[in-house]
């Protein structure tokens, strides 16, 4: 069933965003070479109880998890695309990091990720930030009233199409709202005109996970949770909780 929010619902939402919007932050500053990815999770852990919120990862064990997830990120290093645990492992020069954070803030939830490179970068890991960026940005973009899902899926497919990318055909964004994954599933695929209608209080998480390999093929470690790409090449994923509203899509995870 598909929620619509109404626009004081919006405004609490934001609230929830701007929390994983400074979780992500956090993170973000604490992440250098010989950081540890447990590390990265405390930053986060840290922000989240000082705002009084709740981690809907903590815990979230889906059906084809086989542990309940031990934190309030996913780190998905270099050839992981998402669902990454955050373990010993220390961040090593050049590392592609992919960090995955929600909150829940007086009952409504906000969900974002961010892809970045630690000490010095491989050009091509820049480059593909860039284009998973560009992803995101035209998604969003086409998130407004009288669209529809497809129109989303449609204009993520075709950035990351124009940047010879692959991206995993099983996972994509979804809609959000008092619980992190709600009704509509939102493919990074689509065509034009099809799927979910858009409008005025409906709210989604977008998230374009591109591979540089570009093959769609992953496979899931020996964790049962981190999605690896089946190629060996790098990924990168990318999230804001957008909502749809009549004045254009409102990003609720700024900071
Ligand atoms: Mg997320
Ligand atoms: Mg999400």
């Amino acid at each position: 069933m598909v929620e619509i929010k109404s626009d004081a619902a919006l405004d609490a939402m934001r609230e929830a965003g701007r929390v994983v919007a400074h979780a992500l932050a956090a993170v973000r500053d604490a992440a250098a070479v010989g950081t540890s990815l447990r590390e990265l999770d405390e930053a986060a852990r840290t922000v989240l109880a000082e705002a009084g919120a709740r981690s809907p990862f903590l815990g979230y064990q889906p059906s084809f998890a086989p542990t309940p997830f031990p934190a309030v990120i996913c780190t998905s290093v270099n050839d992981a695309v998402v669902h990454g645990v955050p373990t010993d492992y220390r961040l090593r020069d050049g590392d592609l990091v992919s960090v995955d954070c929600g909150a829940e803030l007086d009952g409504w939830t906000g969900d974002s990720a961010i892809s970045f490179t630690v000490g010095t970068p491989r050009p091509a890991d820049v480059e593909l930030i860039d284009a998973t960026r560009r992803a995101l940005e035209a998604g969003i973009a086409a998130a407004v009233p009288g669209n529809r899902t497809g129109d989303i899926g449609h204009a993520i497919g075709a950035v990351a199409r124009s940047a010879r990318c692959g991206m995993p055909a099983d996972f994509g964004g979804h809609g959000i709202g008092r619980r992190m994954h709600e009704d509509p599933h939102l493919p990074n695929r689509g065509r034009p005109g099809r799927g979910f209608p858009l409008r005025h209080g409906l709210v989604l998480a977008i998230e374009p996970m591109l591979i540089s390999g570009g093959r769609d093929d992953y496979r899931t470690g020996p964790d049962g949770w981190t999605l690896h790409t089946a190629d060996g090449s790098r990924a990168a994923h990318i999230e804001h909780t957008v909502a749809i509203t009549k004045d254009g899509p409102r990003v609720l995870t700024l900071p």
